[in-house]
């Protein structure tokens, strides 16, 4: 099958932070790709700034060397590679002074797309969009992009929000959350709206439960400082996690655009049950498999924060009234892998007699670590010697369904391009943050106040054991951590 690729309209994009992990590993590579799939004009341009001191053509060579390393087939195309390099340009500016702003306002050609990629910790966010305004770099079309951690509670994502928006329309703000730029997220979105099969069984009548899980194998090791003061319920939960509950969970959107759509999300944050500690698991890993236990990288050696989370959420509204959203998700776990479960209840009536050992049909969604969608069905053992049961999936994976060399594209490629398109729909708004943030904040304060230490886990395990308890005193089990 080959992709339709729209090109999109010419564009400046100022990447902040140009010489940053994420710029290097994700984000350059991704606008490679686009251009590479036709979708990125040659006239675009894209500039580099950090404060490290480079020519322009050091920064092209430093983006040859970052391409060759996470984007290897970026040499089997040497004339793309020639001109993405050609759109590069670079400048040095310290955001927390005021030189240099003037020099890039010079750079940025009028009357076309000007979006600033904010790539820098998030305690410079408020710093460049303040200077961008007051240096007028900011126009009217101008979009600014910012990416986890926003705030991390109410009253820092409040004070985040409002600083952005001195500078700063809602509708130019775009808060990037890379999961919602996954295929199978969205695929998630079209398979609910766009067949008649399963929204009708997408309710309470006949969904048992939901699972939301994200795995990591590997630890904090060398984010240490950072993770320590956050954890796993802010790392992850606040954000990714609850954007895939938001999109399991939301009603139709009477149309696929941005505040439709957000409008729909926002109600299933306002609708949550606050978080009851008591159905929550916190957990740190050991020691194992010859690498240090999470206390020795934290910052604090004797720190209480979780590097795995398990909590039941609940929804309170007639489509998911009793039905309990499981969600979990840990460092240095068995195995790396996301997944929605959708898990249905068992059929009213048992005609077979080997039906109640079978399983329920599932709706697995999976976003890692390959993408693909699979549904778990029993049917008929085939052969003679009578009804026998036996459960298969139908599954379609990405990579296999849309053929050889169709490549799935990263979650970046997607979310920049919408950026420059002014597409909104798959960024939070201020709104969301800030009730993710009203609903996290109670479950942080009851475990401070609680002080309980979170459980130890072996690496390479699901988590503690109380997170296989939490379902099994529901009668219930989560599907294995495997990959
Ligand atoms: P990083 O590797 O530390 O890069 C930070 C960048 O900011 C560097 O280019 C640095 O270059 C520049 N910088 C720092 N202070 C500056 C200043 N005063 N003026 C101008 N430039 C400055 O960080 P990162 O991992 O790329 O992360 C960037 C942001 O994305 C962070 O907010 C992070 O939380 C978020 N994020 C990262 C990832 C990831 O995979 N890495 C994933 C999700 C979110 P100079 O030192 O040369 O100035």
């Amino acid at each position: 099958m080959v992709s339709r690729v729209i090109p999109v309209d010419v564009f400046d994009l100022v990447i902040f932070g140009a010489t940053g992990d994420l710029a290097r590993r994700k984000l350059l590579p991704a606008l490679f790709r686009r251009m590479r799939d036709g979708q990125m004009p040659g006239e675009s341009r894209i500039i580099g700034v950090a404060r490290r001191d480079m020519e322009a053509d050091e920064f092209r060579n430093f983006v040859r060397d970052a391409l060759e390393e996470f984007e290897p087939e970026a040499a089997e195309a040497p004339d793309v590679l020639k001109a993405f390099l050609g759109a590069l340009d670079y400048l040095v500016v310290d955001v927390r002074g005021d030189a240099g702003w003037e020099a890039l306002k010079a750079m940025l050609r009028p009357d076309i797309v000007r979006a600033f990629y904010l790539s820098v910790g998030p305690s410079l966010f408020g710093e460049i969009a303040t200077r961008l305004k007051k240096h007028a770099i900011a126009i009217p079309e101008s979009r600014i992009v910012v990416e986890k951690p926003l705030g991390h509670d109410l009253a820092s994502a409040k004070a985040l929000n409002a600083r952005l928006g001195a500078c700063f329309d809602e509708h130019q703000i775009y808060r990037i959350d890379h999961y919602l730029g996954k295929e199978t997220v969205q695929n998630l979105m079209a398979i609910r709206f766009a067949n008649a099969l399963f929204e009708p069984l997408w309710n309470g009548q006949y969904v048992d439960h939901v699972q939301i899980t994200v795995a990591e194998r590997i630890g904090v090791e060398g984010r240490g400082g950072y993770y320590d003061k956050s954890g796993a319920l802010r790392d992850m939960v606040q954000n990714h996690m609850m954007q895939l509950l938001c999109l399991t969970a939301m009603e139709p959107p009477a149309k696929f655009n941005a505040d439709f759509v957000r409008d729909e999300k926002l109600k299933v944050i306002r609708a949550l049950v606050p978080a009851n500690p008591q159905s929550t698991v916190r957990g740190q890993y050991r020691a194992g498999d010859g690498e240090g236990g999470y206390l020795d990288h934290a910052e604090n050696p004797d720190s209480n924060t979780e590097s795995f989370i398990a909590l039941k959420v609940e929804i309170e509204s007639w489509r998911w009234a009793g039905v309990p959203f499981y969600l979990r998700t840990g460092k240095r776990l068995r195995a790396r892998m996301s997944e929605i479960v959708v898990v249905f209840k068992k059929p009213p009536h048992a005609i077979f007699p080997e039906m109640a050992q079978q399983g329920s049909n599932e709706l697995v969604i999976r976003l890692q670590p390959d993408e693909g969608i699979t549904l778990n069905m029993t049917i008929k053992e085939p052969g003679p010697g009578g009804m026998r049961l036996t459960e298969v999936p139908l599954d379609m994976s990405f990579a296999e369904a849309l053929g050889a060399g169709h490549h799935v594209p990263d979650a970046y490629e997607r979310l920049i391009m919408d950026v420059i398109r002014g597409d909104q729909t798959l960024f939070m708004r201020g709104d969301e943050l800030e009730e993710a943030w009203a609903w996290i904040d109670p479950l942080v304060a009851a475990w401070e106040e609680n002080g309980a230490r979170p459980k130890p886990y072996d690496t390479g395990s699901s988590g503690p054991e109380d997170a296989l308890a939490l379902l099994h005193k529901d009668g219930r089990k989560w599907r294995e951590i495997e990959s």
